[in-house]
């Protein structure tokens, strides 16, 4: 097994998706990047700006990532955003239209999250039986977004994911049943740690982990105005 196929066993002997994972991962790492060693990079700061200080997630995933750090701290995120809010007073001022841009961490995160999925279908026949025997349980995207390319490759490997994806579901139901009967008044047990954390599971089995790319894309209203408006020319 290559150096990626390593990489991707570590992440399906964990519990929850494997993919998400790895995503939610390289995010924290590129932003703890940018806070460690970027702030005053200009070509860094050149793409801030164009989305005007990333997404609306990914600029309180920064906060978040840098208050928590004592490594990071307040600083670099404040130097970032007071740039920010200078091109939004000028162009306030200016009456020149902004135009914010898609953020480059979600190109990030979303190029990573191809290139995940088709190295996990390349090398899959030899992970299948990791992802067996382990808690890991692919979410419901990126389960779906891996069957067309495992089908593609041997559609035998695709029934038998199938087949395990519905077996490791059908125990996390189980162990949710038994989490909820605990709390019968006549059950004398305490929900063990795995009953538990099967809600969890059961969550992060349908939606993933919360990462921007798991959020449900909406239309954005502007672009709904603009239609109206401008009579279509979209
Ligand atoms: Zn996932
Ligand atoms: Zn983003």
């Amino acid at each position: 097994m290559d150096l990626i196929g390593i990489y991707l066993r570590e992440a399906i002997q964990e519990s929850g998706c494997p993919v998400c994972k790895i995503l939610k991962k390289y995010e924290e790492d590129i932003i703890g990047q940018i806070l460690y060693e970027h702030v005053n990079n200009p070509s860094v700061r050149e793409k801030f700006a164009e989305s005007l200080g990333l997404c609306t997630y990914h600029a309180w995933k920064m906060k978040e990532i840098a208050y928590s750090n004592p490594l990071y701290g307040g600083l670099g995120v404040a130097i970032i955003y007071e740039h920010m809010l200078s091109i939004y007073i000028n162009s306030l001022k200016s009456g020149k239209n902004l135009e914010e841009k898609k953020c480059y961490l979600c190109d990030l995160v979303e190029t990573k999250e191809q290139h995940t999925i088709e190295a996990l279908a390349d090398r899959f026949s030899e992970l299948i039986g990791d992802y067996k025997d382990s808690e890991a349980i692919l979410c419901k995207k990126h389960y779906e977004e891996l069957m067309p390319l495992l089908r593609k490759r041997s559609p035998k490997l695709a029934d038998k994911l199938r087949e395990i994806q519905i077996e490791k579901l059908e125990r996390i139901k189980g162990l949710m049943r038994a989490f909820i009967e605990k709390f019968d008044y006549c059950s004398k047990e305490t929900p063990t740690e795995r009953e538990t954390t099967s809600v969890l599971k059961a969550i992060e089995s349908l939606k993933g982990l919360p990462l921007e790319v798991n959020f449900v894309k909406k239309q954005k209203p502007h672009s709904i105005f603009r239609g109206v408006f401008l009579g279509n020319r979209d």
